[in-house]
C-alpha cells in the first residue's frame, strides 16, 4: 500500500524539516524550520504525525502535542545537540547563580527543563533582550551565541565552550571566495550557525524560514546560500525565477538525509518507532518552549 492510502486509512499527517531528502519535501504535508513545525502539528487535526527530522525536533513535536502519536521513519540525531552534556550545564548553572538560561531548540528535552526560555535561530536576540539579568547562559551552538552577543547588550555565556553544527562549520572562507568569484553578483545568505568568518562576509544572515522569506523580498535574482542543501529544493521550488547555489555542495547533514520514502511507508504501516517522552521531563521542558512562543507572539 502507498504512503497517500496509508495516511489516509490512519488520518496521518506528515511533517517534514527543510533540510529533509527533496522526494519527501515533495510529499510531505507541511516543509518548515522546527518550531513551525512543531506550531502546526498542534493545529492539524489528525491521529498520527510522522515526523521527518532530527531527535530534538521530534521530541518538541511530541512535547507540544501530548494528545496525538508521534512517528519517526528512523532514529536521526543531531549531533549539536549532543554537544551539551548536563553536568557542564549544571556547573555553568552553579557559577553564574544569577544568570539566565537560554537554550537552543536544538537541545534534547532533557536539558530544555534547565533553561528559562527556548529560542530558535530566528528569535534568539529577542529572548535574550527579555531575559531579567545581564548575564545569560546561551547553548549549545557557539556561532549562534556570537550572532546573538552582537545583537544584545547581554553578556552571553556560550555552554559548552564551543558546541557547533559540524554541517555548517565546514562551510568555509575558501569556499565562499571560490562561490563568489563564479557568482559575483548574488547576495550571500547565510544560517547563524555559519561560522563568525563566514557571518562577517555575509550580506544577510537568518534561520532557514528567514532565509526564504529574505530571498522572496529581495530584488536580487542570485543567491549563494550559507545552510544545509535540503533548503534549495525548497528556495527553487517557490522561487523558480530567482537562482540559489550552495557555497559549499557538501554542507549535507547525514541525520537528515537518513529519511526515505520506503521507510516512511514501513513506518505508517508498522506505526513502529514511537516517540516519547518521560512525563516528568514533559512537563518541565513545555515551561521554556512555551515561554518562547508566549514572548514572540507578544
Ligand atoms: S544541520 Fe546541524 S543543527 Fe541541523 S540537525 Fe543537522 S547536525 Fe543538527
Amino acid at each position: 500500500m502507498r504512503i497517500k492510502d496509508l495516511k489516509k486509512e490512519k488520518n496521518a499527517i506528515i511533517l517534514a524539516h527543510n533540510y529533509v531528502r527533496p522526494e519527501i519535501q515533495d510529499i510531505a504535508d507541511f516543509v518548515g524550520d522546527s518550531l513551525e513545525l512543531a506550531l502546526k502539528a498542534s493545529k492539524v487535526d489528525a491521529d498520527l504525525i510522522l515526523f521527518c527530522g532530527v531527535d530534538f525536533m521530534a521530541e518538541t513535536i511530541a512535547i507540544l502535542n501530548p494528545s496525538k502519536k508521534v512517528l519517526v521513519p528512523d532514529i536521526a540525531t543531531c549531533s549539536l545537540a549532543q554537544m551539551l552534556d548536563t553536568d557542564s550545564l549544571l556547573d555553568y548553572k552553579k557559577l553564574y547563580p544569577d544568570a539566565k538560561v537560554v537554550l537552543y531548540i536544538n537541545t534534547l528535552a532533557k536539558h530544555k527543563i534547565y533553561a528559562d526560555a527556548i529560542c530558535t535561530s530566528s528569535n534568539a536576540p529577542e529572548i535574550v533582550d527579555s531575559m531579567d539579568s545581564d548575564k545569560v547562559l546561551f547553548g549549545p551552538d557557539i556561532n549562534l551565541a556570537r550572532y546573538v552577543a552582537n545583537k544584545t547588550s547581554k553578556e552571553i555565556i556560550p555552554v559548552p565552550r564551543y558546541g557547533f553544527c559540524s554541517t555548517h562549520y565546514q562551510i568555509t572562507i575558501n569556499d565562499l571566495s571560490t562561490a563568489v568569484k563564479k557568482h559575483p553578483n548574488a547576495e550571500i545568505v547565510v544560517h547563524p550557525e555559519c561560522t563568525e568568518d563566514i557571518q562577517k562576509k555575509a550580506d544577510v544572515i537568518a534561520s532557514t524560514s528567514g532565509i526564504i522569506r529574505y530571498c522572496k523580498r529581495s530584488n536580487k535574482e542570485e543567491f549563494l546560500i550559507g545552510t544545509e542543501i535540503g533548503l534549495i529544493h525548497r528556495l527553487k521550488r517557490e522561487m523558480p525565477d530567482k537562482e540559489f547555489y550552495m557555497i559549499s555542495k557538501f554542507s549535507v547533514c547525514p541525520s537528515m538525509k537518513i529519511h526515505t520514502l520506503d521507510k516512511i511507508e514501513r513506518a505508517l504501516k508498522t506505526e513502529i518507532i514511537n516517540v516519547t517522552i518521560d512525563k516528568n521531563i514533559a512537563s518541565k521542558a513545555v515551561i521554556p518552549i512555551k515561554r518562547m512562543i508566549e514572548i514572540t507572539s507578544n
